[in-house]
C-alpha cells in the first residue's frame, strides 16, 4: 500500500478538531501536500516551536469546502477489517432497541464515525448513499461487506443527493447488487408502509421521523390533516389511533399513490388531495374548515445559511396558517429538518406564528430524531430534525 498522505492544517482548525467536531474547511487546509481527492490521510497541526502533532485519520476531498472529515482521531490505515468493524458497530447500536420494525437506518455517517455513508435498511433491501470522495471511492469495497454482513436481497445506491455535487461526485442511482423492481414493504410500529427505494424520494422513505409518526397517534383525535404528508405516515398513524377523519396533502401525486396503497394494506380510510400546501392551508382558512389535529412536515426551506431568513417566511406562513384552522385546545405537530435552522430560530418563528394567530401556545414535547439518527455532540451538523408538538388554546 502507498504511504498515507499528511496534511497539515491550521491551529484555529486544530482547536475546533480537539474540541469535538470531525470537518475541517478548505480555508485551514495548508497548501503543501501529496493528497488527491477520496485519499486517507493523517492530519497533522504544527507548533509554534516546530514540532507537529497529529490530530487524527480523515477522508480528503479538495473539490469540496468541507476539506477534511475525520475517521478516528488516531493514527490508523484503515483496511477493510477496520471498515467491517465500524459498520458492524453502527448496526450493533441498532439492533439492541429496533424490536419487530423493520426498516432502520444503519448508518448514519460521522456521527457514526462512518464519513459520508449512509446505509438504510429496508427489510431485506439496503440502501446506500457514498456523500463524500472518500467514501465515495470504497462504494466496492463497502457493497462487498453489506453482503456479507447482511446477506442483503438487493444493495441500491440512491446517490443522486445534490451534496453529492459540492464534492465533485456525479449522481448516480441503481441496483448494485441483487433484483429489485418496485416498493418493499416494511413494518412501523404496527403499520405496513411502502419504501421505494428506487423511485421514491431521499432513499425511498423518511426514516428520521418514524419516532414522531408512532408518537402522534397518541394525539389522534376527530378531524387531522397531514401537510408535506409523502406517504402519509403522520395522517395513517392518527387513523390507526383513532381520528375520525384524515386527510393527506402532498404536491406529489406519486407519494400519495404510495399513501393510498399503504392506507389499503392497512385498512385505515383516508382522504387525498394533491397539493401545493401553501394553497392548501389557504383555501382551508378562507372556508373555515376547522381541524383538530394539523401535522406540518416540510421539506428543509433552509438549505444555507443564506437562505434562513426566507425560510422563516415559509415556516412562519404554513404555521400561521396551520394555527389558525385548528379548533381551541387542537395539536399541531410542526417540524422542520433545515439544519440552518437552529432550534431557537425555530422556536421564534413558532411564537411569531401565534402571536399573529392570536393564540396562545403550549409546549407539549420537544422532539427530534430517532436513535438510528445519533446526534454526535460535538457535531452540531448531525442534529438538524425539530418537532414540535403543540397545544393551541
Ligand atoms: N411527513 C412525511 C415526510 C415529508 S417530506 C413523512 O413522515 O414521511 C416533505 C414532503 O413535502 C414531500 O413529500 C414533498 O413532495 C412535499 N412537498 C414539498 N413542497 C411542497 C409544497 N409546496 N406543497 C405540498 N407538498 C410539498
Amino acid at each position: 500500500m502507498a504511504p498515507i498522505p499528511e496534511i497539515e492544517i491550521t491551529q484555529r482548525a486544530a482547536r475546533r478538531i480537539r474540541a469535538g467536531h470531525v470537518w475541517v474547511y478548505r480555508s485551514d487546509v495548508k497548501n503543501k501536500h501529496r493528497a488527491t481527492a477520496g485519499d486517507v490521510v493523517h492530519v497533522i497541526v504544527r507548533h509554534r516551536s516546530g514540532g507537529t502533532n497529529l490530530l487524527g485519520t480523515a477522508f480528503f476531498s479538495p473539490q469540496s469546502l468541507i476539506t477534511l472529515r475525520f475517521i478516528t482521531r488516531d493514527r490508523v490505515e484503515p483496511d477493510a477489517d477496520f471498515w467491517r468493524a465500524r459498520i458492524q458497530r453502527a448496526c450493533d447500536l441498532r439492533s439492541e432497541w429496533i424490536g419487530g420494525d423493520t426498516a432502520v437506518r444503519l448508518v448514519f455517517a460521522e456521527a457514526d464515525e462512518l464519513p459520508g455513508l449512509i446505509v438504510d435498511r429496508y427489510d431485506d433491501v439496503l440502501v446506500m448513499q457514498t456523500l463524500c470522495a472518500g467514501s465515495d471511492r470504497l462504494k466496492d469495497l463497502f457493497v462487498d461487506l453489506l453482503k456479507d454482513l447482511f446477506s442483503p436481497r438487493a444493495i441500491v445506491e440512491r446517490n443522486d443527493s445534490s451534496t453529492r455535487k459540492l464534492e465533485g461526485l456525479d449522481e448516480a442511482t441503481g441496483v448494485l447488487f441483487g433484483k429489485l423492481d418496485g416498493p418493499v414493504e416494511i413494518e412501523e410500529g404496527g403499520l405496513r408502509m411502502l419504501a421505494d427505494p428506487l423511485a421514491g424520494q431521499k432513499t425511498g422513505y423518511y426514516l428520521d421521523q418514524r419516532e414522531n409518526r408512532v408518537r402522534s397517534e397518541s394525539y389522534a383525535r376527530g378531524r387531522c390533516l397531514d401537510v408535506f404528508c409523502y406517504q402519509g405516515g403522520f395522517g395513517l398513524h392518527l387513523k390507526k389511533g383513532g381520528a375520525r377523519e384524515v386527510t393527506l396533502v402532498d404536491q406529489s401525486r406519486r407519494a400519495l399513490e404510495a399513501a393510498e396503497a399503504a392506507s389499503r394494506l392497512n385498512k385505515l380510510e383516508v382522504r387525498t388531495q394533491v397539493a401545493n400546501a401553501f394553497d392548501f392551508l389557504k383555501s382551508r382558512q378562507a372556508e373555515k374548515e376547522r381541524y383538530d389535529v394539523v401535522v406540518l412536515d416540510p421539506p428543509a426551506f433552509a438549505k444555507n445559511r443564506d437562505s434562513v431568513s426566507r425560510a422563516m417566511r415559509g415556516y412562519k406562513e404554513i404555521n400561521l396558517r396551520g394555527m389558525r384552522i385548528l379548533n381551541a385546545g387542537g395539536i399541531l405537530i410542526s417540524s422542520s429538518c433545515s439544519y440552518h435552522m437552529r432550534p431557537e430560530h425555530f422556536e421564534a418563528v413558532l411564537l411569531d406564528a401565534a402571536r399573529d394567530a392570536g393564540r396562545v401556545v403550549q409546549v407539549l414535547e420537544r422532539r427530534s430524531q430517532p436513535r438510528d439518527h445519533p446526534e454526535r455532540l460535538g457535531f452540531p451538523e448531525s442534529r438538524y430534525l425539530k418537532c414540535y408538538i403543540l397545544r393551541v388554546l
